[in-house]
């Protein structure tokens, strides 16, 4: 999003005129942004046979994903329907991975039958697939490697006390089911969370990746998750991929000499991808002064953007209707009857109602997880590309809200 000639614009298309033509509240993506990201990591660890695997629960539209698919990335998915999503999309199996955590193991057959690159995180999970595929089917693991890392707690998920992954101190366990079976495990994996922004995280991971590699022969591949840090004010600090890829493609290619065979490398990003492609487009409905605080209402809430207050997220506001007024304080907030604020304190360039903000990351773990709350109904979402916005979602109706609930006679 820049500024020029006084009007915010994307790809050269002012916003506003977005949120007139689609109305607001509206999620708006940028195909420039979300290829320009999955090329960069692409560069970043050419130096290795690398593989973007996309989240896709950061933003599921199925043009999204066939966007991803067009330009050389694979799918990483963490439920069946995701995975039903991007081969739909047009992904081929084995360029879908599958995570799951604690789900029913009938789930994880589905997803053999689909076949899918199956990823498992729980010993009675490995001991069941042993039990049905023994040698025919193979299966990566991913590792808890007990490493607190991350933005926060909530999106850590490589610590001790973490649900993910099997600890890296059963691996004794790991080798008798997979020996007792005969298991192919043909990929190890780790995802330590959200939000890394030292290198030397991931340097740590490979060290415990590469050591614990050497006991599986049949690998294809090593998987390194997620976490890549973007910048969400100018400013911030966030993971220096180019850095992290001269530093890591090194150490791989030196493991996969000593394993003796090259593997793949690969990595998970959700965020990374689609965080800073999308914005969320809202309307001011209401300025209300108090004697302390100017709120400024709009007509969105957590139902549409829930990141602010499950995670403390931040999210940069800007008024796109008055890129040039004058500079004052204002908290906004959501419409919702929860205290859903998006941000307090901000500065922002006068806020009239009426007005259009521009909420801005909106693109990762945004649309993907909103919700119906208070009856509201979710946004239309657009994808910029080639110059022209294109609807790739209608706006709900209040049919939709109807549409399974039975009706039954009182
Ligand atoms: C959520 C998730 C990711 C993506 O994390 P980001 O922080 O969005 O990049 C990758 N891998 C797995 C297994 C995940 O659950």
């Amino acid at each position: 999003m820049e500024l020029s000639q006084g009007a915010y614009k994307v790809q050269n298309i002012k916003l506003t005129d977005l949120a007139n033509q689609f109305g607001t509240p509206l999620y708006v993506y940028d195909a420039n942004k979300i290829v320009h990201q999955l090329k960069t990591l692409k560069t970043a660890f050419s130096g290795s046979d690398v593989r973007i695997k996309y989240a896709a629960k950061a933003l599921t539209n199925i043009s999204i994903l066939k966007l991803l698919y067009k330009n050389g990335s694979d799918v990483d998915v963490v439920s069946i329907q995701e995975a039903q999503l991007a081969l739909r999309a047009g992904f081929k199996p084995h360029q879908v991975m599958y995570t799951p955590s604690g789900v029913d193991f009938a789930e994880i057959t589905e997803a053999v039958t689909l076949g899918l690159t199956v990823n498992l995180d729980n010993l009675s999970v490995l001991t069941k697939f042993g039990e049905k595929y023994h040698d025919t089917y193979p299966c990566s693991i991913r590792l808890n490697p007990h490493i607190m890392a991350g933005g926060n707690y909530k999106i850590s998920t490589g610590h001790s006390n973490s649900k993910f992954g099997i600890s890296v101190f059963q691996l004794p366990e790991i080798h008798e089911v997979v020996k007792k079976y005969r298991i192919k495990i043909n990929g190890l994996h780790i995802h330590t969370g959200s939000d890394i922004t030292e290198s030397e995280v991931f340097l740590k991971m490979a060290d415990i990746l590469f050591g614990v590699a050497r006991d599986f022969p049949h690998l294809k591949f090593i998987d390194f998750g997620s976490g890549f840090k973007v910048a969400y004010k100018e400013g911030d600090i966030v993971t220096n991929v180019y850095d992290l890829g001269l530093k890591l493609s090194k150490s791989f290619n030196e493991f996969c000499q000593h394993y003796g065979r090259k593997l793949e490398l690969h990595f998970e990003p959700g965020k990374f991808i689609v965080s800073e492609a999308g914005y969320l487009l809202v309307k001011v409905n209401v300025v209300k002064a108090t004697p302390s605080v100017t709120f400024v209402g709009v007509d969105s809430g957590l139902n549409h953007l829930i990141r602010p207050m499950m995670y403390d997220a931040y999210h940069d506001i800007a008024n796109i209707s008055n890129p040039t007024g004058s500079q004052k304080l204002y908290t906004v907030v959501g419409y919702i009857c929860e205290t859903d604020t998006f941000g307090a304190d901000r500065k922002l360039n006068e806020v009239r109602e009426g007005d259009i903000l521009a909420f801005k990351n909106a693109g990762a773990y945004g649309f993907s997880m909103s919700s119906n709350y208070n009856s509201r109904l979710k946004p239309a979402e657009v994808l910029l590309i080639n110059g022209e916005a294109k609807l790739i979602r209608e706006r709900e109706q209040f049919e939709d809200l109807l549409a399974r609930q039975v009706e039954i006679d009182i």
